[in-house]
């Protein structure tokens, strides 16, 4: 694979480092989790996770699901990952 980790493969901007809102809708919960690390796209703001955020994301998903509100807001953390 040969990307350029630090440039945008779309807008080719510059990549930087930032914390990002996440939003999953579940159609019948929308989740919010805030303070969510990623590299965020400096020109086009197009954003991008590791896996071990998305791992969090999923679990906290879960977590928020099992307690059946409409709208869950939490701030990200790294705790939710066993
Ligand atoms: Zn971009």
């Amino acid at each position: 694979m040969k990307t350029n980790e630090n440039r945008c493969p779309i807008c080719n901007g510059e990549k930087e480092q930032g914390k990002v809102t996440f939003t999953v809708d579940l159609g019948t919960n929308l989740v919010v989790i805030r303070e969510t690390p990623a590299t965020v796209c400096s020109l086009c703001g197009e954003e991008w996770i590791s896996d071990e955020v998305a791992e969090n994301i999923e679990a906290m998903v879960q977590e928020a699901k099992s307690k059946n509100r409409m709208i869950e807001v939490v701030n990200f953390s790294l705790e939710n990952v066993a």
